[in-house]
This record gives structure tokens, sequence and C-alpha cells, in this order.
């Protein structure tokens, strides 16, 4: 390649944005109703939202009460072909709607019921259609599994990252050593067990990861929340998400009076936990009414906001990002790269320059300098959410007025509409050419979708051992577990 070529290959290559993120941005923007447009919305600012999978493994070999799933998801048999199949005609989809960009979990039953090929090889239809993926598991499985996945057959990585997110809750009965956990403290064992199986990847074959630790709140385990995260704040999981309890999915599993565990309870607890006020309004993810998002860092024990929204600076500082910087893709873009692009922004707005360093010293001193002397300057990246899934009951009826492009004057109903309106979590169906809110997915449509798949994808009776560990599996799982999958094993102790 000539000079010219090759310093034209590099313009290009360092331009900031792509300019079909940028529309698929402002696409998404325009379609967001008026409740949602709020100066801190991240949708259409800097990310089209997060989507999701369905229909492609919904079984799960441990019992949850709640369960997001219709009661025949667990009579379906995980299966590779099938999921692989699945997944690239819903990403097409994705990829043709919501643009060349987004953050997808791979999310079903339990994605560790996959044969790690094929698990790897979903994981790569994702990012081929330009998907950070993020596999949704209850995070008991084994290291030689985890490892299976992250090795190709010539032993070398085949991904730079992994991204999990795991439910742990003292809700989900069937976890090998702990069947049914008396309280949340007891799970610590299993839930440190697991973010060290990455450590330990990455030790061995330098395969980088980001872990988000979900659990589903009730009223029986909301005074639980703050020892969660103080108890698990520095073992490696980048993003404490609750989910306070809806009633949708599996009816059978609705035990408890949900509502009680209301929005600002639970976040007071996870207030608690952080140690400090959580401002949930600097940023928005889609309706506040569904999500509320915390944005910091850890140094030390302590958790320090990047904004505080009480700091008009600051709050010029987010308004500046989303102007000069929303458009810029920063997951999963090579660090030379990334400076590259920071640098022509910078040279093209220089008060960027200046913006950030007020706000790099501002932030320093909120933390103090001893602080971060003492702590080495080392800075611990940990998100809060709260999501809250709604009640089919609202949802169903919400959704019918919204098909037939009629709003509804019943407030609860206006409510769900807009909130599905606004919904920052979708799931694609390519055989319409529809997004649907993950709300409408799992309370209207999850039910004949997995009746018809317990009809295409048959439960093939091949138990061959039980589990002494866990005499609990065999009732919710009828079929054995893969064979990458061992049957038993001690647990928690993880050879390291
Ligand atoms: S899935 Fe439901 S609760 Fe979640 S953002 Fe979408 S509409 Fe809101």
């Amino acid at each position: 390649m000539g000079l010219v070529a090759t310093l034209r290959a590099v313009e290009r290559a360092t331009r900031p944005y792509d300019p079909e993120f940028a529309e698929a941005m402002a696409r998404r923007w325009a379609q967001l109703p008026g409740t949602a447009k709020t100066p801190g919305q991240i949708i259409g600012r800097h990310g089209v939202g997060c989507e999701g999978t369905h229909g492609v493994f919904p079984k799960c070999n441990l019992k949850c009460t709640p369960c997001y799933h219709s009661r025949d998801a667990n009579q379906v048999r995980v299966d590779g072909p099938h999921t692989r199949e699945q997944v690239a005609a819903q990403m097409g989809l994705l990829r043709r709607l919501r643009g060349p960009r987004a953050h997808t979990q791979l999310i079903g039953g339990e994605v560790s019921l996959l044969p790690p090929d094929d698990h790897a090889a979903t994981l790569q239809i994702m990012r081929e259609h330009g998907r950070e993926p993020m596999s949704f598991t209850h995070g008991d499985f084994d290291y030689a599994y985890l490892q299976q996945l992250a090795l190709g057959p010539d032993g070398k990585p085949r991904f730079g990252r992994l991204s999990f997110a795991a439910h742990f809750d003292k809700f989900m009965y069937g976890r090998r050593g702990i069947e049914r956990p008396p309280n949340e403290k007891a799970l610590n064992p299993y839930r440190r067990r697991f973010t060290a199986m990455f450590t330990r990847l990455k030790r061995e074959h330098g395969v980088r990861y980001f872990l988000a630790h979900n659990m589903t709140v009730t009223p029986g385990n909301l005074d639980e929340i703050a020892d969660v995260i103080r108890d698990n704040r520095d073992t490696g999981f980048g993003m404490f998400s609750f989910q306070p309890a809806a009633f949708l999915g599996d009816e059978r599993r609705w035990k408890e009076e949900y509502r009680a565990a209301t929005p600002d309870a639970v976040w007071a607890q996870i207030e608690r936990g952080a140690g400090t006020r959580l401002d949930h309004h600097v940023f928005h993810n889609g309706d506040v009414r569904c999500n509320r998002t915390a944005y910091g860092f850890y140094t030390g024990d302590r958790w320090f906001p990047f904004l505080d929204g009480d700091d008009p600076r600051d709050l010029a500082v987010r308004d500046a990002f989303f102007r000069h910087l929303g458009k810029v893709n920063f997951t999963g873009t090579p660090p030379v790269l990334l400076a590259a692009r920071l640098i022509r922004i910078i040279a093209r707005h220089p008060a960027t320059l200046a913006i950030a360093l007020g706000w790099l010293a501002r932030t320093a001193g909120r933390v103090g300098l001893t602080r971060l002397l003492v702590n080495r300057f080392r800075i611990r990246p940990v998100t809060f959410v709260m999501h809250l899934f709604m009640d089919a009951e609202t949802v169903a009826p919400a959704w019918e007025l919204t098909k037939r492009g009629e709003t509804s004057q019943d407030p609860k109903l206006r409510e769900t509409q807009e909130r599905l309106a606004a919904c920052q979590y979708s799931m694609a169906h390519p055989h319409n050419g529809t997004l649907v809110p993950a709300c409408v997915q799992h309370s209207v449509l999850d039910p004949a979708e997995n009746a018809q798949l317990r009809t295409q994808l048959p439960l093939v009776d091949t138990r061959t051992t039980k589990n002494p560990n866990n005499p609990a599996n065999p009732a919710n799982c009828p079929a054995s577990q893969p064979a990458s999958q061992p049957a038993s094993r001690p647990v928690p102790k993880e050879k390291k």
C-alpha cells in the first residue's frame, strides 16, 4: 500500500464515530416518548439500549421463585444448532433495525447448559453482528466449562474478553452444595467462587472479563441487599444489578407480596450498601420508572460517583460528553485506536480537554489525595442498577393498546405504555421483523413460544447419573446436563 493509501486508511480508521451508529441513535432518540427525553438520557445519545435473546435455550437446572419463564420452559431441550440459528436470525434483525453496535445479553434459561463450543460459536455470531455479548448464568458451573468456552481447539483464547451476568439470590433452589440457601450471606462463597474462576482465567490465559451480579429482590431479602454489596464489592463484580420481583412468567412460582419491596425501598438499601447517596438522575437508561443507574468507582472501601449531580459543573461535563463523545464507541475499541479518535476530537474541540481536566481535578479532590495515595491511585469502576420489570396483568393490555396505536386514559396503563415505548431492553422477532420489550416477551409472547418450542425440541431422556449433591436437579431438569458439564463435584473450593 502506498503512502497516500496508508494515510487514507489511518484517517478512516481514526474517524471519531461511525455515521451508521450515529444514525441509529438519532432514530432511537426520535422514537422515545417525551417522558424519556431527559437531559441525562443515554438512549439516543450514547447507545441504542440493551438487547436480549429469547426462545433459544429456555431450560434451566435451578428453580427460582419467582421465575420469569413460562411453565413450558423446562420442557424444551437445550440444542446448540437451534441456538446458533435463532441467535443469528435475531442478531440479523437487531443489526438491521438498531444499527451496528449494541450490548446484547445471551439469555434464556441457563447458558452453561449449552455445550461450550456452541456457547462460544453463539458469542462469535453475536460479535459478527456488532453485538457486545454478555452471557446470563446462575453461575453454577465449573472452571473446566469456562476454560473450554474461552479457549479454542488449539488451546489459545478465542476471545479477548468475556462478559457474564451472574444471578445469585436465596430464592434460587438447587445450586450444588447449597440446595436451599438460608440467607444471602450463605451464598457469598459461591459468589466468590464464581468471580475467582475469571481471575484464574485471566491469570492463566490472559482473557479479560466483565462480571455483573444480578439479584432478585422481594420483601424476603430486601434488608440483605446492603450486606451483599459490602461483602462482595471487591470480589470482581463491575456491576450490582437488583430486580424487584414482578408478577410475570410462571405463576406457580409467585410466592410473596412482591410489590411491598418498593423501588424507593430497594434503592435505599442499595445506597446503604454503597455507603452513600446514589443519584439516579445524572444518567437515565430509558424510563426512570424502569431503570435506576448510578455510575461510579470504589477507591478502597468507598464508592464515589463519576459525576456529582449536585454540581452544575459536573452536569456540564455530562452534556459535553453527550455532545462530543456520545457517538464514539468505547466498548470493544482497542485502546490505541480509541486514543487516536479522542485526540482527533480534542483537536477539533479543544475546550473538551479543559472540561475533562477540570472534572479530573474535582473528582480527585472529592476522593482526597490521602485516600488516592493509600490506594495507590487504584480505582474499581462499579455501577449500581435497579431494573423494575412490570407485572403481566398491566403489560398485556398496555401492549395491546400500543399495537392498535391507542393511548390509554387509565393512568396505570398509560404509564405502562410510556415505559414500554422507552424500553431499553429489546428482543427481536425475525419472523415478522419486529422488536418487543422484554416485559412483553415474558408477559405475552413466551407462553406460546415455549409451547411451540416444546414440540420442536422435545426433551430426550438421557439421564445417566443422578447428582448426589443436587437431588433436586433431576426434578427440575429431566434431561441430564451436557457431557461437558460434570454431573457432580465438590463445592465451593476451586483449585487455584
Ligand atoms: S423490559 Fe420492561 S421494565 Fe425493562 S426497560 Fe423494558 S419496559 Fe421497562
